[in-house]
């Protein structure tokens, strides 16, 4: 194993989220609502973005650091073309221990065999209502739930186990789907996990008041059947688990009632070439130019060393304190990926 890069917090770089597109076919009222991003956003342009050669010289640069883990997202990382590609030249590099994906499902029953023969290990897919009207809404595009339910079907036939399904669960919005989505998917090919709503951005209009914290999402999941608490399986692991009658596992991310950012080993390349140290940075801080401009790896492992080794991030930690006095802009979900 590589003695990984740690940061002022002692905290050392693991795992790198990487997002190939800031598009996306949905405008989740939590992430990308439809009034900000219309017809006039400006998305990046296609000479901004960063080609499969790039990501896959920065994932290499990454791994020698200490990276073990990465994570296409996006926006929707299904719309960006020839993903498969991507996926298998990602697969053979050298040090990597899992590569996977979150995706909105939306495009998966045609993709998912060739992700899967491309190399990708495993698979997120975001669903946050087995209710067609409250999935519509959640959506705002009128995106048929039967759509994403038969990409979920496509995974399981192409081989993909566990899939994990991420809930993102908000106040009077999707609680009736807390019980539901834990019964639809409650056999052993899944795992589960809700997430509380977070202030992301600066646009999707959070308020506290719309976050369901996690002992709530708890108590609607004991109310309809008895599930067992299970122990982490390594220290500080961002999900509390438990498991459902059934077999099936049930994570509950907690970010915003019980922040975890002391164990936080998580960087962000956005589709750009940008490096966030965190979920809720300002700004990133440039790759694509160097790299542009002809910067050697070892430059290059210089630069972002020298990134890691300064990071004091803990936002979550003190996150009240941020939020009600003085907000700041923060980069928009949909450019960093989750
Ligand atoms: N489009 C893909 C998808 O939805 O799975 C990948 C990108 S999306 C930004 C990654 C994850 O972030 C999704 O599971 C989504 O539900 C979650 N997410 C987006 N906005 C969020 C918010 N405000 N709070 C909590 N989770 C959020
Ligand atoms: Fe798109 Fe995913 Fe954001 Fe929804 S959560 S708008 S699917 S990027
Ligand atoms: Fe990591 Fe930032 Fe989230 Fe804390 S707030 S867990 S430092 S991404």
């Amino acid at each position: 194993m590589i003695d990984p890069l740690k940061d002022i917090l002692s905290r050392p770089l693991r795992d790198l989220r990487i997002s190939v597109t800031d598009r996306c076919n949905f405008r989740c009222t939590y992430c990308m609502p439809k009034e900000l991003f219309g017809r006039d956003y400006h998305f990046l342009p296609k000479s901004e973005i960063l080609s499969f050669e790039e990501i896959t010289r920065l994932s290499q640069i990454f791994i020698t650091l200490g990276v073990e883990k990465l994570r296409l997202t996006g926006g929707e990382p299904l719309l960006r073309k020839n993903l498969p590609e991507l996926i298998s030249m990602l697969h053979g590099l050298e040090g990597l221990r899992d590569l996977t994906l979150t995706t909105n499902g939306s495009l998966l029953a045609s993709q998912a065999a060739a992700l899967r023969n491309a190399g990708l290990q495993r698979l997120t897919v975001s669903l946050d209502s087995l209710d067609e009207t409250r999935f519509a809404a959640m959506n705002d595009v009128d995106f048929p739930l039967s759509r994403v339910l038969a990409g979920i079907n496509a995974a399981v036939s192409a081989g993909f186990s566990p899939i994990k399904i991420n809930v993102v669960v908000k106040r009077g919005v999707n609680e009736p789907d807390v019980a539901a989505i834990a019964r639809r998917f409650s056999g052993k090919e899944y795992i589960v996990r809700y997430i509380e709503f977070m202030d992301v951005g600066n646009s999707n209009g959070w308020r506290l008041d719309d976050v369901v914290p996690a002992d709530e999402i708890l108590q609607l999941l004991h109310s309809n059947s008895p599930i067992e608490t299970l122990p982490p399986n390594y220290p500080g692991e961002v999900a509390r688990r438990f498991r459902h009658p059934d077999g099936g596992e049930i994570g509950i991310i907690s970010s915003v009632s019980q922040p975890f950012c002391g164990d936080c080993s998580r960087a962000r390349l956005s589709a750009d070439g940008h490096l966030y140290t965190c979920l809720f940075s300002g700004k990133g801080h440039d790759l694509q130019t160097p790299m542009r401009a002809g910067a050697s790896d070892s430059e290059l492992t210089e630069i972002i060393s020298r990134i890691w080794r300064a990071r004091t991030d803990r936002y979550s930690e003190i996150r009240s304190d941020q939020t009600n006095r003085a907000p700041r802009p923060k980069a928009e979900m949909s450019l960093l990926g989750g």
